[in-house]
């Protein structure tokens, strides 16, 4: 672990005391305070303001039960929550997570992260996360169905276009965001898009929310890859995850000359040295909400590999695209082995600290997730776009709007990760740039 600047070390020693037992949300404040240093050192208007220690609070934390039946007539129980972390630049922002092993630290940790991503992203959106220990796997639609009503029945008081926008994140897609959104309208009697994102095309949806996070991602690392006067052209791919951002991070490689070789779900991995067939795979995981080993089944240039780690697969280039703390050090190491070059987050903090120094050791390339997994939220705020003025953009300019976003997010990470002599550093740069730009409105906001 680096040590952190003394001011800094006594914001994390308060925050680890209050908030004990919340493993995940202290890795994720440990990661940005340590790039915080030289900032407190050129700007000591943050520290007389407390905007670290400010930042590191959630101005709201809303946690409830969740009673539904299931198909048997059983009642089940499960927990919700809502962490409204951070308003300063808009209205709070980011997904809702279906999955057992949702609890507090998880939803902050997810929350703090949103904050600086959301401001990377040059949109006017806060910061905010939320979910529940329900696991939507096995269940019927009919059982989703009656879970959302219940987890919207109380969530609907907290939430609103100009309050709190949520989305999807995992176990939460478009079937589910449906059931939410028609509670809500059910419940408020009122038809308010910009209340959700990631809705169908045919009710306020766009047009490339669903396949923005893995596309960016993708936009990101073309970026990196560009710099390097570089491109996907013949490189090989590995992804992890086989949701909605690996779907689309397989589908934009592949589209811009790449080759994705592996993908996974939690269960194991399949190898397909041909390249990952994506017809197969979206009518696997998305039709059929089937296991990545079928996919193996039905196709003979593939095998599937039980359980083990889908980083012992050789690429150049590495996409975490399922769960947070998915390489440790030993599957970094195996990367490096196999020949990595460039690591991009599409989930939200799949490295761990240990793997990340493995990266910078080894000289790969690393892209964090706040950076390079930014456009599935950019996407979300172009649908409140549309919501707002009431209009529906066409597949080519949203996603041209989404291409120059991360090219934005890219440049924003350099030139910030040059201006404090740490060239190169894409962690650095997006950390500070994120900071600076929530820090200045909260100086600006006062004491709130
Ligand atoms: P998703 O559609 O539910 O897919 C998640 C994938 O990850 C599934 O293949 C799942 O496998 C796998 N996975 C989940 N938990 C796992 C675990 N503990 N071990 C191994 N594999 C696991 O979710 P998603 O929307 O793609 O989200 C994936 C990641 O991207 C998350 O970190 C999320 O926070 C991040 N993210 C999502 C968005 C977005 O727009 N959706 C935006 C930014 C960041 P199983 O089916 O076997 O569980």
């Amino acid at each position: 672990m680096s040590s952190l600047d003394p001011k800094l070390q006594d914001v994390y020693d308060e925050v680890l005391a209050r908030n004990p037992g919340e493993q995940e949300f202290h890795q994720a404040v440990r990661e940005v305070l340590e790039s915080l240093g030289p900032v407190v050192g050129k700007h000591p208007e943050y520290v007389d303001a407390a905007i670290i220690q400010r930042l590191c609070e959630p101005e709201r934390q809303i946690i409830f039960r969740v009673p539904w039946t299931d198909d048997r007539g059983g009642v089940q129980l499960n927990r919700g929550f809502r962490v409204e972390f951070n308003s300063a630049l808009g209205p709070y922002k980011g997904g809702l997570r279906f999955h057992p092993s949702v609890y507090l630290g998880i939803v902050k940790f997810l929350g703090f992260e949103q904050i600086f991503k959301n401001a990377l992203t040059g949109m006017p959106i806060g910061g905010g996360k939320g979910g529940s220990d329900f696991d939507p796997k096995g269940r019927s639609d009919a059982e989703v169905m009656r879970f959302c009503q219940s987890f919207m029945t109380e969530l609907h008081r907290h939430i609103g276009e100009y309050t709190d926008v949520p989305a999807g994140d995992i176990g939460v897609g478009g079937r589910e965001i449906g059931y939410l959104f028609g509670q809500y309208k059910r419940i408020t009697n009122r038809y308010e898009s910009g209340v959700l994102t990631g809705k169908g095309l045919s009710w306020g949806g766009s047009l490339v929310r669903t396949e923005a996070t893995g596309y960016g991602t993708v936009f990101f690392v073309d970026e990196i890859l560009k710099a390097d006067r570089d491109s996907f052209d013949g490189k090989k791919v590995v992804v992890s995850g086989s949701g909605n951002v690996a779907i689309y991070a397989i589908e934009k490689v592949h589209q811009l000359g790449g080759t994705v070789v592996a993908c996974s779900d939690s269960g194991g991995y399949a190898v397909d040295e041909d390249g990952i067939d994506l017809d197969l795979l979206k009518e696997v995981k998305e039709v059929r909400r089937a296991r990545i080993s079928e996919y193996a089944e039905a196709r003979s240039s593939a095998r599937y590999v039980e359980g083990g780690s889908v980083w012992d697969v050789p690429c150049d280039i590495a996409l975490p695209c399922a769960t947070q703390n998915e390489i440790d050090e030993p599957e970094a190491t195996a990367l490096i082995k196999g020949g990595a070059r460039v690591v991009a987050e599409g989930a939200n903090m799949p490295c761990t600290p240990d793997a990340v120094r493995a990266f910078a050791e080894a000289g790969v390339v690393f892209a964090p997730g706040k950076a390079a997994n930014a456009g599935g939220v950019a996407t979300s705020a172009l649908e409140m776009q549309q919501n707002a003025s009431r209009d529906s953009w066409t597949f080519e300019h949203t996603e041209e709007r989404l291409a120059e976003i991360m090219r934005g997010i890219h440049r924003r990470c350099l030139e910030t990760a040059d201006e404090y002599d740490l060239p190169g550093n894409y962690v650095a740069g997006a950390n500070i740039a994120g900071f600076i730009q929530v820090a200045d409105a909260m100086v600006a906001h006062g004491v709130v």
